[in-house]
């Protein structure tokens, strides 16, 4: 089959079309035909190599794919050829306490496709069965490819972590980025009131069409009054953080007292300083999450099915552009989800 490989990390050059042999599906796997698959921040990390985090080498990227069910390995019976699927991207053992508890993220064998193992930038992608979705009628290949990982890692970061109520402010940075998209879905969902940061009038214009109340330019110096000024001076009760060393200052004084910061990832930076007398004068929390539970998963395609959460895509490259797609995402000018669709 054909396939976007990297064989070391570097910078987009180093996604390569490649031809490897196609992989059979072995017992209790599902080998899919992929349509479509979709770039989140995590293939750029790991195309570049995180340090003290070593990838398998070569490896086939991709953690989110739509396609349809091509060939089933021994033992599964609830699938058939020809299924339209979407692919679920968390991987874990099934048999650990944590799994059993329905908290397969916080398994210590967890790992996520095009991350510790092959994933979706490819013509065919053999998943275990419990990794399959039926994609909605309604849905698009392409549009179902855009939403599973940052949908569950914005509904964990709110839901889960941060226990998001109705009559919440929630304080969204970088709103047009695909976990922006989703935060800002599932806040107003939950009934929160939404401030949306982002860095261009365009993207604030759209975040305020997704459900934002307010909006805030976070390339101003003084983007901090000014959220706080949309507070009545009392700060917000929720900062969804993804930016890190850039924002993070702002971020732990805008919160107001009893506010929880709640972070997923660092593009600007991880080393950042933290005031422990505002932290236990003001009752604040300061909370990490990474990824969800296949349950959260499977809430989060009911409501999709129902329409009341929905994709944003940006823009859709042809698999065999990969490079020109990374170059896009790296230059941050989406409002939404990059896609790639299977031409190879
Ligand atoms: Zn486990």
């Amino acid at each position: 089959m054909k396939t976007i490989l990297i064989h070391e990390h570097g910078g987009p050059e180093v996604l390569q079309i490649s031809e490897i042999p196609t992989p059979e599906p072995g017992p209790g796997q599902v080998r899919v035909r992929m349509h479509a698959s979709a770039i989140n921040h995590l293939d750029l990390w790991i195309r570049k190599g995180i340090p003290g985090h070593p990838s398998p080498l070569p490896m086939i990227l991709g953690s989110d794919g739509s396609g349809v069910v091509d060939k089933l390995g021994p033992g599964v019976t609830h699938f058939s050829p020809g299924d339209p699927v979407v692919i679920s991207p968390g991987l874990s053992c099934g048999s650990c306490s944590a799994c059993l508890s329905g908290k397969d993220h916080l398994c210590p064998d967890y790992g996520i496709l095009g991350e510790t193992c092959d994933g979706t930038y490819a013509q065919f992608s053999v998943v275990p069965a419990s990794n399959l979705i039926p994609k909605p009628d309604f849905m698009t290949h392409t549009d179902s490819a855009s939403i599973s990982l940052v949908f569950l890692t914005a509904w964990e970061m709110l839901v889960e972590r941060s226990g998001i109520q109705p009559g919440d402010c929630v304080l969204i940075h970088a709103a047009g980025s695909g976990i922006g998209i989703a935060a800002v879905q599932i806040a107003c969902l939950y009934g929160a009131t939404v401030i949306a940061t982002a860095g261009s009038e365009p993207k604030l214009t759209k975040a305020r069409e997704l459900g934002a109340v307010h909006t805030v330019n976070y390339s101003t110096p003084d983007w901090v009054s000014k959220v706080r000024e949309i507070t009545g001076r009392n700060g917000v009760d929720i900062v969804f953080e993804h930016v890190g060393a850039s924002t993070w200052p702002g971020s732990m004084k805008i919160l107001g007292r009893g506010g929880r910061v709640v972070t997923c990832g660092v593009t600007t930076g991880y080393a950042v300083n933290l005031d422990l007398r505002h932290l236990f004068f003001k009752n604040l929390s300061v909370l990490g999450s990474t990824m969800g539970s296949k349950g959260s998963l499977l809430h989060i395609w009911k409501l999709i099915r129902q329409r009341k959460l929905h994709p944003v895509v940006d823009r859709v490259f042809p698999l065999s552009q990969a490079q020109e797609a990374h170059k896009h995402v790296s230059n941050r000018q989406q409002f939404g989800k990059v896609v790639l669709e299977m031409d190879l």
